[in-house]
């Protein structure tokens, strides 16, 4: 604090609930449900630290239970995105100049209020509105979330401490000043953390933000804005704009003070937005940082050494939990012909116990995917596979959209190795499994590196020791997040920073110092203690 070197409590990671039957934290999250299941909210945006309703409302529905109404959002026009633009800018003068550990201390207060009152809030809102199971939600919303906002204050001082070397006479020192304009943060339906981190880690540098969540996911979304409030966050630091990207993005991806985009999204959208800011790069006072991460094909490749049960519930878990919408959900596999037989009646076994169906009830596996357009688009892949014959339905394939979007999990086999199915995101809980040769396990290992554009997460299973250097090796530039023996999903902040490369983003790795270097603009400053009076060198002489 003031007149005093402040040291960020060293965190650790928020454990895990484990919502057994008959737990009391099972019990207070049920009645979080069912309160917010009979109280629908009426949620208006947060522009300048008003509640702002334009009476354009949307509502907000129960993906796995579309006659369930949550509440409705307010929708924004243009102009609420320019108002959003324009309070951040007046809410930057005060910010920017706040010492940086009274900021650190607004996100170590919200994530203790996470942690407290409002873990049931957020864990409830994520369930209900984006169909996650209680432990999805316990990972996501509560732990990974909690996890940001100790963890991003605690790097803050690795960044800040990073100093130049000062010579006798002379102080040199660097200040990492937050960038000059405001940062626009896009945040995507499938995580509750990632949404709560997009703008939160530009505003903990000082960055004052427009925040624009996704429409699928504006109920947590909400609860959030409501916990930064409590914790002390002053108005307009973060402004939360509702309503379709494509058409709120475009004001304020034009607007002059543009410092920065904060994005996690398709690979689609995020080249639309690099597109948009690179049209005329002229008209912006700073070039615009550009921070994406974006969608993935993650793979899990298999030798022939590997264990088989661990084998079968890292893919099990790594392609079905959260219905394969995670960006590092295991979507395409490699497995050799001699552990295929094996393999395929186990994880077939396996699967057959999984239960699909309303998040409330704690004992289903899986939920719905999250609306209508993800559900067509997953059966879509689901038809192909099940009409060409390059592909063989191994299991599941049923999809059902009458009370909610329901998709079975579904392990396809394909007999091309860069068919569609293997190349493209699918986003939802549909396994590709190419079976390779073992005598071409080097061959196949480059296949899976040149197959696609993404290079997001990535897994091998092996226990010779051989295999996985050479996997290893040969996959170096394949995956961001790479995993040995485990799943490809499920990256810990401050264990395993996230993000990926080729059109899988801009691998800054989330959570850690590398993204907070990129909410700053450093100023060199160099002080002289004993400046030189003459101004003839000595070679003059
Ligand atoms: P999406 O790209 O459809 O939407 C993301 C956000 O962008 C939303 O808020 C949306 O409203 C907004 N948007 C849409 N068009 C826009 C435009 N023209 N200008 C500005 N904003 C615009 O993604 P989604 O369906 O919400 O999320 C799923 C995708 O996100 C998948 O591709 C997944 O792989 C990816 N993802 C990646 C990571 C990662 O860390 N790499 C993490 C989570 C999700």
């Amino acid at each position: 604090m003031f007149n005093g070197i402040f040291h960020v409590p060293k965190p650790t990671n928020e454990p895990v609930r484990s919502y057994a039957p008959r737990s009391t934290e099972r019990a207070s999250l049920e009645r979080e449900l069912a309160r917010q299941l009979s109280d629908p909210i009426d949620i208006p945006m947060i522009i300048g630290g008003q509640e702002v309703r334009t009476g354009n409302t949307e509502e907000i529905r129960c993906p796995h239970d579309r006659s369930r109404v949550l509440g409705r959002y307010h929708k924004a026009t243009r102009e609420h995105a320019e108002m959003a633009v324009q309070a951040a800018n007046e809410a930057r003068a005060e910010w920017s100049k706040m010492p940086w550990d009274a900021r650190a201390c607004v996100l170590l207060r919200a994530a203790e209020l996470l942690a407290g009152p409002y873990r049931d809030v957020l864990n409830a809102a994520t369930m209900l509105g984006q169909s996650k199971t209680c432990h999805q939600a316990e990972i996501d919303a509560a732990c990974e979330l909690i996890d940001f906002w100790r963890f991003n204050p605690h790097y803050v001082y690795r960044v800040y401490e990073d100093q130049p070397f000062s010579i006798p006479g002379t102080i040199n020192y660097m200040e990492h000043r937050p960038l000059e304009s405001f940062v626009f943060a896009v945040s995507p339906f499938n995580f509750t953390s990632i949404a709560g981190n997009l703008p939160t880690a530009p505003a903990l540098m000082g960055n004052t933000v427009v925040w624009k969540p996704a429409s699928t996911a504006v109920l947590s979304a909400y609860h959030m804005t409501r916990i930064w409030k409590e914790a002390g966050l002053p108005d307009g630091v973060i402004n939360m704009i509702c309503g379709p990207g494509s058409e709120l993005g475009a004001p304020i991806l034009d607007h002059v003070d543009l410092g920065g985009v904060h994005f996690t999204g398709s690979t689609q959208v995020f080249s639309t937005i690099w597109r948009a800011i690179g049209q005329d790069i002229r008209k912006y006072r700073v070039y615009p940082r550009i921070v994406g991460e974006t969608g993935g094909k993650d793979f899990i490749f298999v030798h022939a050494s590997a264990d088989l049960e661990t084998t079968v519930t890292g893919a099990l878990r790594g392609a079905f939990e959260y219905q394969g919408q995670k960006c590092s959900a295991a979507s395409r596999m490699y497995v050799p012909r001699s552990f295929w037989p094996a393999f395929r009646k186990r994880l077939l076994e396996e699967l057959a116990e999984v239960r699909v169906g309303d998040i409330s009830d704690f004992s289903n596996f899986m939920g719905a995917v999250i609306d209508e357009a993800a559900f067509r688009s997953i059966a879509s892949y689901i038809e192909e596979a099940k009409h060409d014959s390059g592909y063989e339905v191994l299991f599941g394939g049923g999809c059902n959209a009458e009370k909610g979007f329901f998709i079975e999990p579904t392990v396809v086999r394909a007999q091309a190795p860069d068919c569609r199915l293997m190349r493209e995101e699918i986003f939802g809980p549909v396994l590709t499994v190419y079976v390779y040769p073992d005598e071409e396990y080097e061959e196949t290992l480059r296949l899976c590196d040149a197959t696609g554009p993404y290079a997001l997460t990535g897994a091998i299973f092996a226990t010779d020791r051989a295999a996985i250097v050479k996997a290893q090796l040969a996959l170096t530039q394949a995956a961001g997040n790479f995993y040995i023996n485990d799943k490809p999903t499920g990256a810990v902040v401050g264990q395993q920073p996230f993000g990926g490369s080729r059109a899988s983003g801009t691998n800054d790795k989330a959570g850690s110092p590398l993204n907070l270097l990129r909410w700053v603009s450093p100023r060199a400053i160099k002080e002289n203690l004993a400046p030189p009076k003459d101004w003839r060198y000595p070679f003059l002489g």
